[in-house]
């Protein structure tokens, strides 16, 4: 029996299980979808890896839980059997002139829930020529914007791709194809459900985001980092990958909702990126695509233990990771070192009971996470 059983091969999972291969643990991982990860959330993402961009729309948490990440991102693809794209060029955002009240509230808004130092040593006012310097391909196009320095990205399928080669290169038993429900768990120690809004009916709290995006191909225009653009309903973004492929996003649109993108968010987003560049007028539509985000009510990551204890007789105990919401890439890191870290302590016994787990929290630099089964005690 593995001592470990991981439901959901997406973004969380892979990167879980891989971690816990990688420290010595006997790993199995059950995916309802193939290898190359199409049933994720993560297959659709942009994989923008932007804490201080996103500040504009989340709390301090996701921020610190987002540059912890970006620091060990490069340390996690480094040790991939394939290679992953992955860039810290920093985040350009600029705006149209009938948009511009919406840049002082976006400045309002990071500033506000960002760490000063981060911000104030990161955050450049662009003016005219300086956005023409720092992006060459967006020349004359924009009176003002901002460079957050250090932001990054990645190749969202690369990295899919290659954490499924790293899974296989550490062993992990993997089951491609097979759907895991809560009546019939596989057997382990400790099972780590990681099923994104699969886990639905584990915890009907979780809700879809859905999120609409276009992949094009686009050659010749040269963007060199990700580039938002603001708006009044909801930030737009163009990242562009290798080989002149770029992700235009995305739209937010509560429900879940799978089917095909709407006429209208397609209009949208294209229009963004041709008013961004027109040379994007050319660009041919490789994807338009949707998918939900799994958010959790507060809208922050939480890793909940079941309160069970592995005896290895079935019954095994629980430990579920979701809630990345529109920050799966951006914190999947500093979130899976943590699930490591509670998932190690679960099979090792250390969970006697909610006293133990409390300590566990209270060592936890991300203890606002951590939650143990109703009324154990009240999240912070
Ligand atoms: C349009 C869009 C744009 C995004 N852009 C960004 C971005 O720029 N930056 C960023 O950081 N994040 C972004 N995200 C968010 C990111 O993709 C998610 O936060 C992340 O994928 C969540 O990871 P997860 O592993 O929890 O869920 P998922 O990636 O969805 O993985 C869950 C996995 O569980 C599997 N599963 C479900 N049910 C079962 C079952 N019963 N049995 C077995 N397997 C099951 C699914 O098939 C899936 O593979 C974006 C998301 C969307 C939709």
């Amino acid at each position: 029996m593995p001592d470990f059983a991981v439901l959901g091969g997406g973004l969380c999972g892979r990167l879980v299980a891989w971690r816990l291969a990688g420290a010595g643990h006997r790993v199995a991982l059950y995916e309802r979808g193939g290898p190359e990860g199409g049933e994720s959330a993560a297959w659709i993402a942009a994989a923008m890896l932007a804490p201080l961009a996103e500040a504009a729309v989340a709390e301090l948490l996701i921020t610190e839980l987002g540059v912890a990440s970006l620091e060990t991102w490069p340390r996690i693809l480094a040790e991939l059997p394939e290679p992953v794209f992955f860039q810290r060029n920093g985040t350009l955002v600029v705006w149209h002139h009938a948009d511009r009240t919406e840049a002082p509230l976006f400045e309002r808004r990071v500033r506000a829930n960002a760490p000063r130092a981060l911000a104030d040593a990161n955050f450049t006012t662009l003016v005219g020529a300086q956005i023409d310097a720092a992006e060459p391909a967006l020349a004359g196009r924009f009176a003002r914007g901002w460079l957050l320095a250090g932001e990054g990205q990645l190749d969202n399928r690369q990295a899919l791709a290659a954490l499924a080669a790293g899974l296989a290169q550490r062993g992990v038993q993997t089951h491609w194809h097979t759907s895991v429900e809560d009546t019939s768990l596989p057997r382990a120690r400790v099972t780590i459900d990681c099923r994104g809004l699969g886990a639905k009916p584990a915890l009907p709290a979780l809700r879809g985001i859905r999120g609409e995006v276009a992949r094009v191909h686009a050659p010749g225009i040269g963007l060199t980092r990700p580039v938002r653009l603001l708006h009044p309903r909801y930030p737009l973004y163009i990242a562009p990958k290798q080989d002149d492929l770029y992700v235009i996003g995305a739209t937010e649109i509560e429900g879940e909702d799978r089917s095909p993108v709407s006429v209208r968010s397609a209009l949208e987003l294209l229009s963004a990126a041709f008013a961004v560049h027109p040379a994007f007028g050319e660009a041919r539509i490789l994807e338009l695509n949707s998918q939900c985000r799994p958010t959790l009510p507060d809208h922050r990551p939480a890793l909940i233990w079941d309160g069970g204890q592995g005896d290895g007789r079935g019954g095994s105990t629980t430990l579920r990771v979701n809630g990345l919401y529109r920050h799966g890439f951006m914190i999947a890191p500093a979130v899976a070192d943590e699930a490591v870290r509670v998932a190690e302590a679960m099979l090792a016994g250390q969970l006697a009971d909610a006293d133990a787990f409390e300590s566990l929290r209270r060592e936890s630099r991300w203890a606002s996470m951590l939650h143990a089964p109703q009324g154990a005690h009240e999240p912070a």
